[in-house]
């Protein structure tokens, strides 16, 4: 028998996307992954979307704000030869805990197995929220936080500059708060210095779960509706080429007036 083989259990620590909410849009794969494991990481209310899935597991839930507490408990737990579940909503990898858990082993001189990663992916904002708005992401698209507790805002600011003038569509994420309340007015106004006023925008509140709501307005009237959005709502601002039609937001892909069409 090889070391390898002796070795009692090797830990692995599966980073699970839940997907935006609704049960069917979990992938088969995260829910096997969950159903596999025998610890699940995650904040209370990631853990209330898939409690009938984790009877019987240990649950370890700690509040939003102890990220790197978390991942290092994922890791000590997958240490002692446990198979750990460790859940974010949407997309885990895409402004979720999939960082800060490699950041952590990183940081403590991981060799790559011990133990293993697996990362699941799942339905992030941005592709629920374009789902319910029609087909808003059809040509370039970024995603950029309105989140400035761990990226100064000057870099965002940068970043929404930047994104404006080379006319991608945004997604933008963790768009308002209580406290954060100014954020998305200057967005607005960055934007603004290089796209027209009448530029689509599309609003989506808890997208695919059962109190999603949407909004369609413009650039120029976003003002009105700062009221409806919070820390549970993404917004796709359109590029210069999106437009309205019967209530949906469409970014052309370019096939109406290809050549190739006629070719
Ligand atoms: N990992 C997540 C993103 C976490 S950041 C993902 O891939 O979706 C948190 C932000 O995501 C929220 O402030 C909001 O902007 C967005 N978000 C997450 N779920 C959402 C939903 N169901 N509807 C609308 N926005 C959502």
């Amino acid at each position: 028998m090889r070391i390898d083989d002796m070795r009692i259990s090797v830990g692995k620590i599966r980073l699970i996307g839940l997907g935006p909410g609704d049960r069917a849009l979990l992938t088969p794969a995260a829910l096997d992954a969950i159903c596999c494991s025998d610890a699940v990481v995650g904040y209370d209310g990631y853990l209330d979307q898939v409690r009938d899935l984790t009877g019987g597991k240990q649950i370890v839930s700690m509040p939003l704000g102890m990220e790197m507490q978390r991942a290092a408990k994922a890791v000590k737990l997958a240490s002692e030869g446990k198979a750990v579940a460790m859940i974010s909503s949407g997309d885990i990898g895409v402004y979720g805990m999939a960082g800060p858990v490699f950041e952590h082993l990183a940081a403590n001189g991981w060799d790559g197995k011990h133990p293993q990663v697996e990362v699941v992916p799942g339905v992030t904002a941005a592709q629920a929220a374009a789902s319910v708005l029609g087909a808003p992401l059809m040509q370039d698209f970024c995603a950029i936080s309105l989140s400035d507790l761990m990226t100064p805002w000057e870099a965002i600011r940068k970043r929404l500059d930047a994104a404006a003038y080379a006319d991608f569509v945004i997604a933008l994420y963790n768009p308002r708060s209580k406290r954060r309340r100014k954020q998305i007015a200057e967005a607005r106004s960055i934007i603004l210095k290089h796209r027209a006023a009448n530029t689509p925008i599309g609003i989506v509140r808890n997208a695919c779960r059962t109190d999603q709501e949407s909004t369609l307005t413009t650039l120029g009237e976003l003002e009105q509706h700062f009221d409806r959005i919070d820390m549970f709502t993404t917004l796709i601002i359109g590029n210069s080429t999106s437009y309205i039609h019967n209530g949906r937001m469409i970014t052309p892909r370019g096939y109406m007036n290809s050549s190739r069409q006629t070719s």
